[in-house]
């Protein structure tokens, strides 16, 4: 029996268009489980929310990335590009377009990839507008015009590109293809015809037809082989009637090459790909939902209370980056004396900024000047506990 791969490439593509439609639509802790909110300008990667002032996790996660795609395509070459890649999965849907003949057919396969394209405009938009304010908004015609005028133009250049580029897109436009050629190495997964068996090569040109860029694979790699496959199983299907195998195939480096998967090249971008990522988890794990800074409150110089005590006033500046209203308690500590503060605690809404005037009282300091440093800490008294502390120097009036 012959064994195809196509089933499985379609299968793959279906897993993929299942998974990128419906993710918009998978919450986890209340939030999209993968979308860019643009009005806050917030990551939502399952179920952490990460802010692009974070600019620490976000280059961290670009490096992930960056050293995933490097890795991946040095190990497994177009693996991504034949199997997963959306616009692959598109032209596969939407073969159709290439097959229809005559006027009414055309109609209909041009009115076919337009729903598509809608479709698939829309779905784009919900990693940035959350389809649950999308599609109600859609329907009550109160979409907006920049979020409207998106859709259309979106909506257009996807038809645009499933009628006209296709394939051509891999071969032109796409960066990640052009990359591919410094990114391969003499062991990197590629399909390729196999030369120590050109003398069974039945010369139906199977290959050159079932292949969607016109490639002759028989002559070598090719810049514009997007790895669908195809040609193996139009092989696979002409060889298999000799009961042969495809003369077409999966080869590591080569027909016939022998050599160690694990270089050295693949160990080091492996490597620094899982460094990052458990970095990036790290970062993901450990972050503190709130940020503070301490600024002198100028309006307020120091003061010597009733008591003999000073009391320093500052502004805290706090934001809220978690995923609900904060209630944060604030405290202050003197390593020589008692610290009072006011006010003793504050609530702060989802992605607020408050500037708090704070006055820190500190008894048993007025004759001395022992305290030069207090701390102050915010802190949520929660079992998720949120606590940060920065120390802050402590001032005494002029007249002292
Ligand atoms: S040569 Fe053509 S048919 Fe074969 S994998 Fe490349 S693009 Fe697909
Ligand atoms: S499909 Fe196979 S047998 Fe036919 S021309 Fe291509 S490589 Fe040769």
């Amino acid at each position: 029996m012959i064994k195809m791969i196509q089933p499985w490439r379609r299968f793959a593509g279906t897993a993929q268009a299942v998974v990128i439609m419906g993710l918009p639509f998978l919450k986890i802790g209340g939030e999209s489980a993968l979308r860019f909110d643009i009005p806050s300008l917030r990551l939502h990667f399952f179920g952490a929310s990460v802010w692009m002032e974070e600019f620490f996790i976000v280059l961290v996660a670009v490096m992930v990335l960056t050293f995933l795609v490097v890795f991946l395509t040095l190990m497994f070459g177009r693996i991504w590009c034949g199997w997963l890649c959306p616009q692959t999965v598109l032209n596969d849907f939407t073969r159709f377009v290439d097959r229809g003949r005559g006027f009414l057919s055309k109609a209909g396969a041009y009115a076919s990839v337009l729903l598509i394209s809608i479709l698939v405009a829309a779905n784009l938009i919900w990693y940035f507008v959350s389809p649950y304010e999308f599609v109600p908004d859609l329907m009550t015609g109160r979409l907006g015009n920049i979020t409207g005028s998106f859709r259309i133009a979106l909506t257009g250049i996807i038809f645009l590109n499933l009628v006209f580029l296709r394939y051509k897109f891999c071969a032109t436009v796409c960066p990640y293809a052009k990359l591919q050629g410094v990114l391969f190495d003499n062991k990197t997964l590629v399909i390729s015809f196999d030369p120590r068996r050109r003398q069974e090569c039945l010369k139906c040109n199977a290959c050159i037809r079932s292949c969607p860029t016109g490639i002759d694979i028989r002559k070598g790699l090719n810049a514009s082989c997007t790895g669908c496959a195809e040609c193996i199983d139009a092989c696979a299907e002409m060889m298999g009637r000799r009961q042969e195998k495809s003369l077409i195939g999966y080869f590591f480096g080569g027909p016939g090459e022998a050599g160690r998967m694990l270089r050295q090249n693949a160990i080091i971008t492996g490597s620094v790909t899982a460094a990052f990522s458990i970095f990036f988890i790290y970062l993901v794990m450990t972050r503190i939902p709130v940020d503070m800074m301490i600024l002198p409150n100028y309006s307020f110089p120091p003061h010597i209370t009733a008591d003999g005590g000073v009391t320093n006033s500052y502004v805290l500046s706090v934001k809220n980056r978690g995923k609900s209203n904060a209630e944060l308690f604030i405290e202050a500590k003197a390593l020589n004396g008692i610290a009072e503060v006011v006010p003793g605690r504050v609530a702060i809404g989802l992605g607020e900024i408050r500037k708090i005037p704070v006055y820190v009282a500190v008894k048993n300091s007025g004759n001395s000047s022992m305290i030069k440093d207090i701390e102050i800490s915010i802190d949520s008294k929660k079992t998720d506990k949120l606590r940060i502390t920065k120390r802050v120097h402590f001032m005494y009036p002029m007249s002292k």
